[in-house]
């Protein structure tokens, strides 16, 4: 009861630091993988004036997924890069999505939902934590303003603005002959909608 009680007075930093150590703990991450990505990510924050310094690692996570934790940091699942290897502008679109997580303040936002909520539920046979803290998906307009925000990132970086729908079409194609991104599909609004609503950015 105390540790959730810290939880939700504790700022997102410490949030952050707390979470990331639980997900190094199951999959370790895989530096040379953080190092390649990162360059992306830190193109993306200068050409927009971002002066958050974000990190991205990844991670040898069995689930497909992305993840942005509260503070500054960026989790892949290594599958997930693996996916965009060959596609730069699509891996700049996934971490333009979650850097804009952070960015606006949805990631901050989630996390103290997420204590407020673990406080009225206080169960501790419930297993809440980590695992309740990733299932809970951000709103749909929140990923909305996401995928519309990464699009305009992405531009001014001189990414390919098409690179979000093209990534999520691949991912429907994907996610219909494995089911590992369920999970990551599950969190998000339907791909289709996702793409349409790209199409009408700008
Ligand atoms: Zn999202």
């Amino acid at each position: 009861m105390l540790s959730m009680l810290w939880e939700f007075f504790d700022d997102p930093a410490t949030i952050e630091s707390r979470l990331l150590g639980k997900l190094l703990k199951e999959s370790p991450e895989l530096p040379d993988w953080s190092s390649a990505v990162q360059p992306v990510l830190t193109r993306l924050l200068a050409s927009n004036q971002i002066q958050r310094p974000m990190v991205s690692r990844v991670l040898g996570m069995k689930e497909f997924n992305a993840l942005a934790l509260p503070h500054t940091t960026i989790v892949l699942a290594e599958s997930l890069v693996e996916f965009c290897r060959h596609e730069r502008d699509q891996l700049a679109f996934v971490l333009a999505h979650e850097a804009a997580h952070i960015h606006l303040g949805h990631a901050k936002e989630r996390s103290r939902a997420n204590a407020l909520a673990t406080l009225l539920r206080v169960n501790p046979l419930l297993g809440i934590g980590l695992k309740f803290f990733f299932d809970r998906a951000f709103s749909r307009e929140q990923e909305f303003e996401a995928d519309r925000t990464a699009a305009t990132l992405c531009a001014n970086a001189g990414y390919a603005p098409q690179a979000g729908a093209a990534f999520l079409r691949r991912l429907g194609i994907f996610a219909s002959s494995t089911g590992c991104v369920m999970q990551f599909l599950s969190t998000h609004p339907p791909l289709q909608e996702r793409i349409m609503q790209l199409q009408q950015t700008k």
